[in-house]
């Protein structure tokens, strides 16, 4: 079993590292204690919650035709059932999906989490030589760099190419309330300048409101938010958790994306796994997977 290495823990970057698994020996390189990147999750009092709002929606026809396909790859694998959304959904992009699902990815991270070698290490160094290439001392047949991945540059045997990213820290609010607030959407992209990417979720007992802080507010204290955010007084009244959480992103613009992208392409055993969207990514890794 040739040993192949990842870097990081996003949902592509697993279904990857699942895919290989059945003919190769998966290492993944994991500088967080959570998985998922930027779609990890959090228990507040036994709820499992997403930190960050995420939604895996087709942004055209083209891409909308894979949802099935992609539906059932996450039900057959990892039993994620995909749950259709009846209320609103509101995105920047001007394509309407048919139908948007719900899914919770907790089963992918905990069936990677259980199955794989997992280190504990942040990825500093990486080394293509002739025939393998070296992550942070251990040699690898084979390495998957994801999009925004924390990696500067590679080294070959002649030579060091820049890899540069920009690191942003991105600020989410977190609420739990016993009631369904603003009830009319499942997720909007256009609320007010306070937050965005507000994403409303029933998980059982509870609910759940989860959405990027606008650029203006991201020095507000959690409460400054809430008071700021026009709730209702009974909207108000049904929190019963609030937090605001950070998100630390090792954005690639576009430039930055093809220095990458070309710095790779001159690394025989490195591939570039693209991550940018989801449903776009998971065409572009399709080929690796076991479809049916
Ligand atoms: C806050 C946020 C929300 C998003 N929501 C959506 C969405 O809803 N739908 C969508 O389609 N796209 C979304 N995106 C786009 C998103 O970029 C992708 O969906 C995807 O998660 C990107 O995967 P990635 O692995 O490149 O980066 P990330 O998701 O950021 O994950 C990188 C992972 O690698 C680890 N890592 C990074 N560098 C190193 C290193 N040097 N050593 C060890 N570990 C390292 C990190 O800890 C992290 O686990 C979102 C992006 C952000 C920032």
């Amino acid at each position: 079993m040739n040993p192949i290495a990842l870097i990081g823990t996003s949902p592509i970057t697993l279904l990857v590292a699942h895919a290989l698994a059945k003919s190769h020996e998966i290492t993944i390189f994991e500088e967080n204690s959570t998985f998922g990147g930027a779609w990890s999750k959090k228990d507040v009092d036994g709820n499992r919650i997403n930190t960050k709002s995420n939604i895996l929606t087709p942004l055209c026809k083209q891409e909308e035709k894979w949802i099935d396909a992609i539906n059932r790859h996450l039900m057959k694998h990892f039993s994620i059932e995909p749950k259709p959304i009846s209320s609103r959904v509101k995105l920047i992009n001007d394509y309407v999906p048919k139908t948007v699902y719900d899914y919770d990815m907790h089963p992918l991270f905990q069936h990677c989490r259980n199955t794989h070698t997992i280190v504990a290490e942040t990825v500093r160094s990486i080394k293509q030589l002739s025939d393998s290439v070296i992550v942070n001392g251990r040699s690898f047949c084979k390495l998957f760099i994801p999009t925004y991945a924390g990696i500067n540059h590679i080294d070959t045997e002649s030579t060091r190419i820049a890899t540069p990213f920009t690191v942003i820290v991105s600020k989410h609010l977190n609420i739990l309330t016993d009631r369904q607030v603003e009830r009319l959407f499942y997720y909007t992209e256009e609320r007010d300048d306070i937050l965005d990417r507000v994403q409303y979720k029933d998980i059982g007992n509870t609910y759940s409101l989860t959405a990027r802080i606008g650029l203006k507010f991201k020095q507000c204290s959690v409460q400054e938010l809430v008071d700021n955010a026009n709730f209702t007084p009974s909207e108000m009244h049904s929190i019963t958790y609030k937090a605001i959480e950070c998100y630390k992103n090792y954005y690639r613009d576009g430039a930055m994306k093809q220095q990458l992208v070309t710095a790779i392409a001159q690394c025989k055993n490195i591939s570039h796994l693209d991550t940018t969207q989801f449903v776009a990514s998971f065409i572009g890794i399709s080929h690796l997977l076991d479809l049916d």
